[in-house]
């Protein structure tokens, strides 16, 4: 599996003029004058639809075409699986003028860091063989050095290391100080200003310590070595162009790195949408992509309006909703499909009757020739499609899920790879910590006290053996130092064979550790299976780090050929996609807009943009579902419901454009029900006076 998309494997440069590219006449004037630049930087502002993705591919083969060394080209995306993908119809294009594409390098901006930090790294004094920490770890070792600082209060509640976690990050990544940060984003946390600073930096000496990085840290690091380095030069001078997709999702250290990158070559070019902004939790700022002229000079400014995804009623409704954005610099969007079905907008009597109608839609779609896996189902929250889950397993209609928790996030994954992450950087302190209390009788003190002896002991994992512990600990911890040790000595053995050697030491601990033991049994087969995909330790390592299976389809291998399945994913994993019929759920008020991002006006927009890209993904039919009705159970057998709203963002104008149909009972029927309902459990109740 490698991180790199490469496709083909020979390169024939070709100087070639574009009329031998009859390839280029499957573009509009405009996409051709993108993919056909010449010169100084390209920024593509462009609605949903229009094809920028589909132009970058485009130029990536035109690139190649025209005798750029590809593997001097890099394509930024959001996910590996999307840089593989425009990789592969730069291939399918090139492959009609008798060409192939060779290797691009290509990924997301986490992946490409840290692979240019591996060659360069030294320089800004990185040790050879450090690790990264992903969230999880990163929120671990904040924990654990809060526990260590004493920074808890008996009257006061400090901030959960999650909090501390987004704090940081937001400090470093949108480059603000850390009161600013607090007085806006934070404010509940204003008052532990003091503590925080200090807790981010011994933070910060912590991971230097341990030759960690977290994953800003990729990105900083990165920044830093192209702003300001002895091989500043040399690394913007290895790649000749430069194509970032998705431009509006980048923060203002990603602006960095690109600006440092093309100090000595133009070949810039990034596309993006203003109106798909969606998140800027992560710190990503529109602006980056409405300063970008400022800050690339003799930049080129290129609009696309004509969308090719959606037939135009849907079109009708999505430029109706956006046009509520305060802020909007796309234009109105015309389709080049022309005429269609209008957009549904359906009212559920209740989340029951809601996944039914989906179930009954989608079967519906499939029985007049539509795939499943053309068909999907869009929600705000990973959660919100439980019951929808349960519905499909039962009703024997196969699915696959995008987004919600990751399989490395699951505790018994991450624990078979810690085992790794020790064997490959025995300083790796968070590594240590889940390996150590898997441990029968090893609990935090012991663990402590194991740090220490290996730091006597030059940090050989063996060592771990010799430590002095209780009686009852004394034998898991031999048995863990000569396996630790036997991984340590070949880290040439295949990582699927390290995983077996991990297995067969973890595997018995399942069922004491944990519930179910079978299942997990069965996701660590899935990670040897992945691991076969690799040859070295190292690499296994870091791409599933940094760009994690996201589904469990993932997992499972190439499908068969008659296999189908129905698309489940959360908005946000939606990005860049698009399926002939789309079922956006749950778009009621408190689930979309969600509540627990309506605390400010710019929170409130940036939820019109998510409901945005959810709508837009949809090429032929459009269903927005929303249950009239949410039921609550709480103690004891009472039922209790309440009465949703639909979701703000559909205005009476927008409304018009769609048609409005009701699954649900009229108003009237409405207030008789709920007698119905404190009737019953009014009268259940009496039963026991
Ligand atoms: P998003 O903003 O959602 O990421 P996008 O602007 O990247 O959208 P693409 O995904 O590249 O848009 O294209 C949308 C659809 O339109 C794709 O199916 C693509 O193949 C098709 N398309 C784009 N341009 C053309 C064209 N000139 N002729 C035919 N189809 C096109
Ligand atoms: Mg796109």
């Amino acid at each position: 599996m490698p991180l790199y998309g490469a496709v083909g494997a020979m390169w024939m440069p070709m100087n070639t003029v574009e009329g031998r590219l009859p390839w280029l006449d499957d573009l509009n004037p405009e996409q051709r004058a993108a993919v056909t630049h010449e010169g100084g930087p390209l920024l593509v502002v462009a609605g949903a639809g229009t094809g920028k993705t589909r132009t970058l591919a485009y130029r990536v083969a035109y690139l190649v075409a025209t005798g750029v060394d590809p593997s001097r080209i890099l394509l930024l995306t959001f996910t590996r699986r999307a840089a593989q993908e425009m990789v592969a119809r730069a291939a399918a294009v090139l492959a009609r003028s008798g060409l192939s594409v060779g290797t691009v390098w290509g990924g997301t901006f986490h992946s490409v860091g840290h692979r240019i930090l591996r060659i360069y790294g030294a320089v800004a004094g990185l040790s050879e063989d450090f690790t990264v920490l992903d969230r999880g770890d990163a929120e671990d070792l904040m924990a654990l050095l809060v526990q260590e600082l004493e920074l808890r209060d008996a009257d006061r509640r400090f901030p959960r290391k999650s909090t501390c976690l987004d704090i940081y990050s937001r400090c470093v990544n949108a480059g603000d100080a850390l009161e600013d940060v607090l007085v806006r984003q934070f404010p509940w946390c204003a008052e532990w200003e003091g503590e925080l600073r200090s807790l981010f930096r011994h933070y910060e000496e912590r991971k230097q310590g341990r030759r960690v990085l977290d994953l800003d840290d990729l990105l900083l690091y990165w920044a830093e070595l192209v702003t300001d380095s002895a091989v500043a030069d040399k690394i913007a001078d290895r790649f000749e162009h430069i194509l970032v997709d998705e431009y509006q999702d980048t923060n203002r250290v990603q602006a960095r790195i690109l600006r440092g990158m093309r100090r000595t070559r133009p070949g810039l070019t990034v596309v993006g949408d203003d109106a798909q902004s969606i998140y800027s939790f992560r710190a990503a700022e529109v602006r980056n992509m409405l300063d970008f002229p400022g800050e690339f000079a003799g930049t080129t400014v290129l609009p696309l309006e004509r969308n090719y995804r959606s037939v135009q009623p849907i079109l009708a409704t999505t430029n109706l909703l956006i046009a509520q954005a305060t802020q909007r610099y796309t234009k109105d969007l015309w389709s080049a499909r022309g005429d269609g079905a209008r957009p549904v907008l359906l009212t559920c009597a209740d989340e029951a009757d809601q996944d039914r109608q989906v179930i009954e839609r989608v079967l519906q779609h499939h029985a007049r020739g539509v795939p499943l896996h053309a068909q999907a189902v869009l929600f705000r929250a990973a959660h919100l499609s439980a019951t929808l889950e349960l519905e499909l397993g039962r009703r024997g209609i196969p699915f696959r899920k995008y987004g919600g928790l990751r399989f490395l996030e699951v505790a018994h994954v991450k624990d078979a790879l810690a085992f790794l992450r020790v064997a490959e950087n025995p300083m790796d302190e968070m590594a240590w910590f889940r390996v150590l209390q898997l441990l029968e009788r090893v609990g935090p003190v012991t663990v402590r006290r194991a740090m220490g002896h290996l730091a006597e002991h030059g940090h050989d994992p063996s060592a771990i053996a010799s430590l002095k512990a209780p009686g009852g600990a004394r034998e898991g911890l031999e048995r863990l130092g000569a396996l630790l040790g036997e991984l340590r000595a070949v880290p040439e053995l295949a990582p699927a064979e390290q995983l077996e050697r991990v297995r067969a030491f973890y595997g018995p601990m399942l069922g004491r550790l944990y519930e179910n033991p079978e299942a997990r049994g069965r996701d660590l087969e899935s990670l040897i299976w992945i691991a076969s995909g690799y040859g070295r330790r190292r690499e296994f390592l870091v791409d599933l780090q940094l760009d994690p299976p996201n589904s469990t389809s993932d997992l499972a291998g190439p499908p068969h050929k008659d296999e189908d399945w129905l698309v489940l994913s959360t908005i946000h994993s939606a990005k860049g996609c698009e399926w002939d019929v789309v079922y956006v759920i749950h778009a009621a008020d408190g689930f979309l807009p969600s509540d627990m991002a309506c605390g400010t006006p710019e929170e409130i927009e940036e939820e019109l943009r998510l409901t945005y890209v959810a709508l837009t993904r949809a090429r032929d039919h459009l269903h927005v579902m929303w249950p009239l009705r949410y039921h609550t159970r709480r103690a004891g057998f009472r039922a209790q419901h309440s009465y949703a709203q639909l979701c703000r963002f559909f205005t009476p104008p927008v409304l018009a454009t769609m048609e409005c149909v009701a699954s649900a009972p009229p108003p009237e029927e409405r207030e008789h029900l709920i007698d119905i309902d404190e009737d019953i459990t009014a009268r259940a109740r009496r039963r026991w006076d």
